[in-house]
């Protein structure tokens, strides 16, 4: 497992739940975003009404569950939580649903991965507030009408184009999330510190921010690792010289970069001069599945423009050559 991974690992639960923030106000960033849903809140609260359906896209590890949680607490609401793969049958979900008070929240993480059979009746749940299902087999089978009491639907997602246009048109607000400047994982990282109640600096701090490649989870999970060597270090304050022995230790570079984001990159320079080459082919020669590198190491690799893409395949930039000390040969 990478320790620079965006995706959630077993270790990071605990933490989220202590760290994650529990109102708008603490929610640091995506300010755009923060502002447009405040003013939703408070129209739906004054009109006594429930917010309306929301669909939050973007990377893993940005905040998405985060927000959902906050969106309810502001709300006054109850949520209850789940995943897309998890709804397997059309009955799963009006459990869910049935279990719901008014006004209430069912935020449902991975949206992409729905049934087909179970996302078509959420349709009608989303606009209408009722659901019509099949009940019993064959000779006994019965249509069924469920009416639902008004409820918000926050559906999450990392791959914004696999949700079908049907689904994606019935959320009436839909916030994209971006990935976080090195001054906003700053305040992240202080903030979770204090949390910890663990003693740091703003240049210790700004230096977990330069290596957590835009991702509040990356932000905290380098902040618990070097937190233990300052303890053992028994330093009284994490300072950036003690993040940058830790972190260089555990290979995570000056931009974040792990052995295999290097590796990539080297791979595509040393064997194809540095593209433009195929996913699959690049996956093959650093012994990766495809997929690990276009949802885990690719993305950010293109976000800070180490790579780009064209129409015959990856290409490494001169930035990147910069950053890993190498000449860019013409030919
Ligand atoms: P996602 O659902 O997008 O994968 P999460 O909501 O689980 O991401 O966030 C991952 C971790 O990052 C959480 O533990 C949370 O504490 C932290 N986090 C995310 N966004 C913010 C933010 N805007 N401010 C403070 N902490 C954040």
């Amino acid at each position: 497992e990478r320790l620079i991974s965006s995706d959630e690992l077993a270790a990071d639960f605990t933490d989220d739940l202590t760290l994650r923030p529990k109102f708008l106000d603490q929610y640091i960033g995506q300010s755009r975003l923060k502002q447009e849903i405040a003013v939703y809140i408070q129209a739906a609260k004054s009109r006594q009404e429930s917010l309306d359906h929301v669909l939050l896209y973007g990377p893993p590890g940005l905040g998405k569950t985060t927000l959902a949680t906050i969106i309810a607490n502001e709300m006054g609401v109850n949520i209850k939580t789940t995943t897309g793969p998890a709804i397997e049958r059309p009955g799963d979900l009006v459990a869910l649903l049935n279990d719901l008070d008014v006004g209430d929240v069912l935020f449902i993480d991975e949206i992409h991965r729905l049934p087909k059979n179970v996302e078509e009746i959420l349709y009608s749940a989303m606009e209408d507030y009722f659901i019509d299902i099949i009940v019993g087999q064959d000779a006994t089978a019965h249509p069924v009408h469920f009416p639902l009491p008004p409820f918000t639907l926050i559906g999450a997602t990392t791959k914004a184009g696999m949700l079908s246009a049907p689904l994606r048109a019935r959320f009436g607000i839909v916030g994209h999330m971006n990935y976080y400047s090195e001054a906003e994982l700053s305040q992240i990282v202080l903030r979770s510190a204090e949390v910890f109640t663990t003693n740091i600096n703003e240049d210790g701090a700004h230096e977990i921010a330069r290596r957590s490649r835009g991702t509040p989870r990356i932000a905290n999970r380098l902040l618990k690792r070097v937190r233990d060597f300052a303890q053992v270090a028994a330093k009284a304050e994490i300072d950036k010289e003690i993040v940058d022995y830790a972190l260089n230790l555990l290979r995570v570079d000056s931009k974040g970069l792990d052995e295999t984001d290097r590796k990539l990159l080297t791979t595509m320079i040393k064997l194809y001069h540095g593209g433009p080459v195929g996913l699959n082919t690049i996956a093959a020669n650093i012994g990766e599945e495809t997929d690990t590198i276009a949802d885990m190491v690719e993305p950010y690799l293109l976000q800070i423009g180490f790579l780009k893409r064209t129409p015959r395949g990856r290409v490494v930039t001169k930035a990147a050559y910069d950053h890993l000390g190498l000449e860019m040969t013409n030919d």
